[in-house]
C-alpha cells in the first residue's frame, strides 16, 4: 500500500488516499475530486481532453517516488 496527500496528486486538501496500486489511486483520486472539488475535476478534465497522458506523467513519478506501507 501507498498513501499520498490530495495535494500531491494536484487537489485542494490534505485528505491521505492509499492505494495498492497506481489504477486504484488514480480511482481514488477522480472519486475524491468528484466528491470534493468539484473546480478541481473540471481542471483535470480539460487537462485530459487536452492531453489524456499529461496528469499521469505528472503524477506517476510521484506516485512511483512514495514510500510502501
Ligand atoms: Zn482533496
Amino acid at each position: 500500500m501507498k498513501t499520498m496527500t490530495c495535494n500531491e496528486l494536484g487537489g485542494a486538501c490534505d485528505e491521505k488516499l492509499t492505494a495498492e496500486s497506481w489504477d486504484e489511486m488514480v480511482t481514488k483520486m477522480t472519486k475524491h475530486v468528484m466528491d470534493n472539488h468539484p473546480d478541481v475535476a473540471e481542471e483535470m478534465e480539460k487537462m485530459h481532453n487536452e492531453d489524456p497522458k499529461k496528469w499521469g506523467s505528472i503524477m506517476k513519478p510521484k506516485w512511483e517516488a512514495a514510500d510502501s506501507n
